[in-house]
Formats: structure tokens, sequence, C-alpha cells
């Protein structure tokens, strides 16, 4: 299999950003984390671990309550499952240059299995943070897309 963190490793460089660029973890874990991102547009991530990765979605909006409210998640690249507990500055001129803080973190449950559900762009899930509590969906809009 393909190195899932690839990607993310091709947009930074280890000498000029603080974030981690930690090896692949064991399967297993379910962690999630938000991080609150002001980037050149404030964002926030969620990060889902995954196969010793965190898949990752960039909500510009942020996560609602609401379970009437649909909010746009653009799926980006895996991150370390280090990243799980940066927080810092990136530096001007890198990637999502700006302050990257710790929004909530706890655990996530799959209602049903999370791989095929990646696959068929369908997550189902409770969060179990200190902030976020209860059941989330995440729907792809449209297949071969990142917007979900
Ligand atoms: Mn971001």
């Amino acid at each position: 299999m393909s190195d899932p963190l690839s990607a993310y490793r091709a947009k930074r460089s280890p000498d000029r950003t603080p974030e981690p660029f930690g090896p692949v973890g064991s399967a297993g874990g379910r962690l999630f984390v938000v991080h609150k991102h002001a980037a050149r547009r404030l964002h926030w991530d969620l990060r889902l671990e995954m196969d010793g990765v965190l898949r990752s979605w960039a909500v510009p909006k942020g996560p609602s309550y609401d379970q009437r409210d649909k909010r746009l998640a653009v799926f980006v690249e895996d991150h370390p499952l280090e990243y799980g507990d940066f927080e810092g500055m990136i530096p001007e001129g890198n990637y999502g240059a700006g302050a990257v803080i710790v929004w909530d973190r706890g655990t996530w449950t799959p209602l049903e299995d999370p791989i095929e559900g990646l696959k068929k762009g369908k997550l189902l899930f409770t969060l179990q943070g200190n902030k976020l509590h209860g059941r989330w969906t995440l729907v792809k809009i449209k297949k071969g897309q990142k917007d979900w």
C-alpha cells in the first residue's frame, strides 16, 4: 500500500514548520480532533483516526450542533496521528500558515463500517469530546470530488 502520509509530507518541509511528520501509527484507535485554524481563511479541521492516520476534513464554518444544518467539509490529506497533539504557529510562507489550536478532542465511534463508509461517501458516527457530544454524519456531495 502507498504511504498515506506522502501527500501530507509533499506539502511541508520539516525545517520550515513545527508540525509533526510522524510515522503512520498502528490501526485501531478512535481519536478525534477538531483544530481551529486561523489560516488565510479561518476554518475548523475535523480529524478522525482511521488506519493509523487522521483522516481530515476542512470545515469552513465549523461543526454545527443543529442536526438540520448542513456544512461543507472538504476532504484534505491524511495527517499523522501526532497531529492530534499539535498546536502552534505555522510560519508565513508555508502551507496552512497561521495559528492552530486544538478546539476539541475525544473519541469517536463509527455507527457503520468506516472503511466502507469512506469508500461509499457516507460516515455515521458519534463524537465524545469536551465540546462536541452526539451524532454526526458526513456525506459526500458528489462522487470523485472532495466536498462532503
Ligand atoms: Mn487547516
